[in-house]
């Protein structure tokens, strides 16, 4: 069925999507919660309804019983009154992290599920959610414009992780996996698939070829009889990396060296965790040189180039769509280029994107035929986005071999939900956990029957299938194309050009007090602001005051939430690592000195995501961003006091 046209009343639409910020929906969410709570009362009295209750009617009015549920429900109170101390996310005061409201249908679906308690490890254990994870999988895939049609033997695959950190650990994964298969097939002397001249070469494989290699060893194995499948099974796995081990691994094969991840300086920790995680060690995580805080593609190459002359191999390189600090987008387009020109030369590698935070931007570039927009469509909603830039990296997503998203950042869900996409399905055998032979025709029923033991290729084990029904739900009520779904990014995006003007407004009336300025033009809807007080031209002295402006702008458990105006965060950014016309550039816009050699260089300043769809009240005509730089201006005038 084909989702009716929702276009005509967009806005009318965003209404409906969350708890608001006054709670104004809070006679839906109630009665979706207490429907589908009783429905669940009647599933559990129809699964054998002649069976009797087994606790008693008389039950309630023991002692025992008594006593624990007034246990239970002072320990409740206790939380609950704690939890009055949590940071309002869903108001449009808070501008701080990656988070904001959490929308209705996915809220509802959880709660929905929970009492189910699906456990998405495998089919056993979860009959419907498995399959709506793996469809949720698809329905990601179509969006950043991998292959979503099972059918197709390359189709694209994902599944959800505990979030983003997870899913980029399952990226290194994969690309360790693809590069030393080839390595082990030729070390096992498979007939006929010993592919490249030396270990080297098969090292050195395009994450493409890897997988061709690997189907043809599944197709050869089917081809032979069970007795000799097992002993070649046994054989290839004796020599995997997976199975010897990194070390070993690299012993065997001495023409061979520890490959290298190349990321952009600013890229999220979870990169340094993952080198760590895997063995590889955080010194071969390449630090890419960033121009205006995207990549600069020539800094790329020239890496790249380098690790060929060194006969450095490389694992990954990593693109990330919407960056944890400023939201700013690399050139995907740029990373798929060299990443060919590259394995043209002979040294493969892939193309990850770290898309934790933007992955859903890519609703707004997306028909609802799944096409992809041109960029004057796009940019028809805005005043600036999508710079040509970011619409040619949104457009290359298809190209790259894997991709990470956080359903739980701008998908406006729940936490506990990120995702792993790889563009290629068939790549997944490899880190499957026990041998995963499935010869499949190119049925959709085959890759369901794959994919169902989801437990075999995730890194967790135990699963919420309860967050799967979250996720599919809502891609289902908000299809994951422009006239949909995007139209939440659309609200972010706007917000965060208004905020933008606001900030540049601001700036000139605050230069009596201080020089402000926006780092860098924002690519998405990250805004960060750098404010030095005028006077000051210390680094150390700018940051210490930008930290206590922030102060004012966090929890503090020691002081009532509604004494906080807004929340914001901050961040620091390093002059030292910025190109040097960047730094210059700042520097000056900010009267500070450079650095002193050898001395702190990195400088404090706030950075405010624009998730809230309520930015701008318009039917109170109250604009939380205009109230937002009156606050700062009113608190930075304090401050100098
Ligand atoms: C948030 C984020 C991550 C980590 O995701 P978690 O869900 O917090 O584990 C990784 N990369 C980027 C770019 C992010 O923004």
């Amino acid at each position: 069925m084909n989702a009716p046209d929702r276009s005509v009343s967009d806005h009318g639409m965003i209404d409906a999507c969350f708890l608001g910020p006054y709670a104004e929906n809070d006679n839906l969410l109630e009665k979706l919660v207490v429907e589908f709570l009783r429905d669940h009362v009647y599933w559990r009295r129809n699964f054998h309804p002649a069976d009797p209750p087994a606790i008693p009617t008389h039950a309630a009015s023991g002692i025992g019983y008594q006593r624990f549920e007034s246990r239970m429900r002072h320990e409740l109170h206790q939380l609950s009154a704690a939890l009055k101390q949590s940071v309002p996310f869903h108001s449009p005061r808070y501008l701080g992290h990656m988070v904001s409201d959490l929308l209705l249908p996915g809220l509802a679906a959880q709660i929905l599920a929970l009492p189910y308690n699906p456990n998405n490890v495998s089919e056993d254990a979860a009959p419907i959610t498995v399959d709506l994870e793996i469809q949720v999988g698809l329905q990601l895939a179509r969006m950043l414009g991998y292959r979503n049609d099972p059918r197709q033997s390359d189709c694209a695959f994902g599944h959800l992780t505990s979030g983003g950190t997870v899913a980029n650990f399952q990226a290194l994964r994969l690309a360790l996996a693809l590069k030393a298969f080839p390595v082990a097939l030729r070390a096992a002397r498979v007939p006929g698939l010993e592919s490249g001249h030396d270990d080297r070469e098969a090292f050195n494989l395009t994450p493409k070829a890897s997988i061709a290699l690997l189907r043809q060893w599944q197709q050869w194995l089917a081809t032979l009889p069970p007795g000799e499948r097992t002993q070649w099974q046994a054989r290839v796995e004796a020599q995997r990396l997976e199975q010897l081990g990194l070390g070993a691994f690299m012993a065997r094969h001495p023409l061979l060296r520890t490959p290298v991840v190349l990321a952009p300086a600013s890229a999220h920790y979870s990169w340094s965790k993952g080198m760590k995680l895997l063995g590889l060690g955080r010194a071969q995580l390449l630090p890419l040189r960033q121009r205006g805080m995207r990549t600069d593609p020539e800094a790329l190459e020239a890496q790249v180039r380098a690790c060929e002359r060194d006969q450095q191999p490389v694992l990954a390189l990593v693109a990330v769509l919407g960056t944890t600090e400023y939201g700013s987008i690399d050139p995907v387009d740029a990373f798929c280029d060299v990443r060919d020109a590259a394995a043209s030369r002979g040294l493969g590698t892939c193309v990850h994107v770290d898309a934790a935070w933007g992955g859903y931007l890519a609703t707004l570039f997306r028909n609802p035929d799944g096409s992809l927009r041109g960029r004057d469509e796009v940019g028809g909603d805005f005043k600036r986005f999508p710079a040509p830039e970011v619409h040619a990296a949104v457009a290359a997503l298809g190209r790259t071999d894997s991709i990470t998203v956080d359903p739980h950042k701008l998908g406006y869900l729940p936490y506990g939900a990120g995702a792993f996409v790889c563009r290629d399905h068939n790549a997944m055998a490899l880190l499957s956990e026990g041998a995963d032979y499935v010869f499949h025709g190119g049925e959709t029923g085959d890759y369901l029957a794959r994919f169902r033991s989801l437990g075999r290729y995730t890194l967790e084990g135990s699963r919420p299938g309860a967050m799967a029904a979250a996720a599919h739900v809502v891609h289902k009520v908000l299809p994951l194309d422009h006239r949909n779904f995007g139209l939440l990014p659309r609200e972010s995006i706007r917000n965060a050009e208004a905020f933008h003007d606001a900030a540049l407004r601001f700036a000139a009336e605050i230069s009596g007090m201080a020089h402000a300025c926006v780092p860098f033009p924002p690519d998405s809807n990250l805004v960060c602001l750098a404010i030095n007080p005028c006077g000051n031209s210390d680094i150390g002295k700018a940051s210490a005051f930008v930290r206590e402006l922030h102060d004012e702008l966090r929890c503090d458990p020691q002081r009532p939430l509604q004494t906080r105006e807004f929340f914001g965060s901050a961040t620091v950014l390093q002059l030292d690592a910025l190109d040097g016309e960047d730094a210059a550039r700042l520097l000056a816009a900010l009267s500070l000195q450079p650095p002193a050699a050898g001395s702190d260089a990195g400088l404090v300043i706030l950075r405010h995501t624009l998730m809230n769809p309520y930015l701008v009240d318009h039917e109170n005509g109250i604009s939380y961003i205009e109230l937002y730089f009156q606050h700062l201006a009113r608190r930075i005038g304090a401050l100098r006091g």
